[in-house]
């Protein structure tokens, strides 16, 4: 075991201090059943790059990231097994060496597998769901240091998978593949807003995964970033709704140089190095941002846009770009996307705190007409009073985190304020 001073150190963003005192590395799965057992107080920590304090606790912080990998392909059954603190970018250069691919990916492929499906991490595309429907088997340290495995299908697995960390630590993950497929990545320039809200879902359906880039001022979309699947005998898009193809390639954030993006132009080449927005060669220590984001149902998306566009001269001075993107219903309890279709509109902050919290409540009062759920692992200012009315297993997860964890070992602020509802 490897432990190390973890009090006052950052998140990936800057904007949060960890107060935990001690990080611990264990090196075994025997090594993470004695840290739990012997803990007060623990919580699991991924890659760091959630904006909030939903990996803190005021005890002991452990991580995967020392662990062994081992991933194990199973050929015959399409699945993957692997250690929950390999990073989604490692696992995908593995499985494309391999000749599989995952359905999707994230904006940024240096997210922990453990960290991203606590969350319900996402990337786009209207028949895709989020990352964290991929899993269809974990293996998982509970709060007396015993081992549980769970598969899809098993009583309480649909509540297990996003879990918050409030479960246990997560030590392998196994995860649903597919054979690996080509991708092409087009970007459209200056897409008229009222031409892609006039046909919101055909617009979204323009390809495996479109990403709508904006800062919702003004009568265009900055950028719709549509990434098609080589195989899927679509007709690859040659116009997005009168936006002009790009003839460079795009950072999001206008402005700034694409060195760090995946291939765009139109160049297909495999999954693990287009369903990315960025590199996993490009590895940023920290980031000069903050993020938020809120998902609605698919057919509130038209109504949610507007609401959120009226909002836009409050939003400029602190946005750097905002990102609409769309994912699949699914059956995770506390999935943003339980049991409906929905968008994902997202916003990344200049880091300016203070400014982005006091704004919060009023984007959240705007997005509440359309049972808003915010982004477990992003700036949102909903308790549990608000959230539990727009997830329909909110106490049974509730339930299921006392019963699994009855002395709350997991249990931190974040928990109390947004799950339990017992925050001073
Ligand atoms: C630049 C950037 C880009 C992003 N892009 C996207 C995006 O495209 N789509 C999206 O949806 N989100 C995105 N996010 C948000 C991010 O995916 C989530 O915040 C995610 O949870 C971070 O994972 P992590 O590994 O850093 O986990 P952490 O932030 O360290 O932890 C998050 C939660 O996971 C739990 N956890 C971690 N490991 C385990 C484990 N082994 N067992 C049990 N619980 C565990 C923690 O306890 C905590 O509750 C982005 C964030 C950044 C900084």
């Amino acid at each position: 075991m490897i432990e190390e001073h973890v009090r006052d150190t950052l998140n990936w963003a800057g904007n949060y201090e960890y107060r935990a005192e001690t990080l611990e590395h264990p090196t075994s799965l025997a090594d993470l059943q004695r840290a739990v057992a012997a803990a007060t107080r623990i919580s699991a920590l991924g890659s760091r790059h959630s904006f909030n304090d939903i990996a803190d606790t005021p005890g002991t912080l452990v991580s995967l990231d020392v662990m062994d990998p081992a991933v194990d392909v199973d050929e015959a059954a399409l699945t993957v097994t692997v250690g929950a603190g390999v990073r989604y970018g490692v696992l995908a250069e593995h499985l494309q060496r391999r000749g599989f691919a995952l359905h999707n990916l994230a904006s940024l492929p240096h997210i922990s597998i453990g960290g991203a499906i606590a969350t319900a991490t996402h990337g786009s595309g209207n028949a895709n769901g989020n990352l964290a429907t991929a899993v269809v088997g974990l293996e998982l340290v509970t709060a007396s240091g015993d081992v549980m495995t769970v598969a899809k299908g098993d009583a309480h697995f649909d509540g297990m998978v996003v879990g918050l960390g409030a479960l246990g630590v997560v030590h392998r993950v196994t995860l649903r593949i597919e054979p690996s497929f080509d991708v092409r990545q087009d970007v459209f320039t200056e897409v008229p807003w009222d031409a892609v809200l006039a046909d919101y879902d055909a617009a979204t359906s323009a390809a495996y995964s479109v990403s709508l880039f904006t800062d919702w001022a003004g009568d265009t979309i900055g950028q719709a970033w549509l990434k098609s699947r080589i195989d899927s005998g679509s007709p690859v898009p040659g116009e997005f709704y009168g936006g002009v193809a790009a003839d460079r390639a795009y950072h999001p954030v206008p402005g700034v140089a694409a060195d760090h993006c995946t291939q765009q132009l139109g160049v297909p080449g495999p999954w693990s190095d287009r369903l990315a927005h960025f590199r996993l060669a490009f590895t940023p220590s920290n980031g000069e941002e903050l993020q938020t984001e809120y998902l609605v149902g698919r057919e509130h998306a038209v109504a949610a846009i507007q609401a959120v566009r009226t909002l836009a001269p409050k939003i400029a001075p602190l946005l750097l770009v905002s990102e609409v993107r769309s994912m699949a219903a699914d059956e995770l309890w506390l999935s943003n996307n339980y049991q409906r279709a929905g968008i994902g509109l997202h916003f990344t902050w200049k880091p300016l705190q203070p400014e982005v919290e006091a704004l919060l409540p009023e984007l959240e009062a705007a997005l509440a007409p359309f049972g808003m759920r915010p982004h477990w692992g992003k700036l949102f200012a909903a308790d549990a009073r608000q959230l539990a009315p727009v997830y329909p297993r909110f106490d049974d997860f509730r339930d299921l985190a006392v019963r699994l964890d009855p002395e709350g070992k997991f249990r931190n602020a974040f928990l109390d304020r947004t799950i339990f509802g017992t925050a001073g």
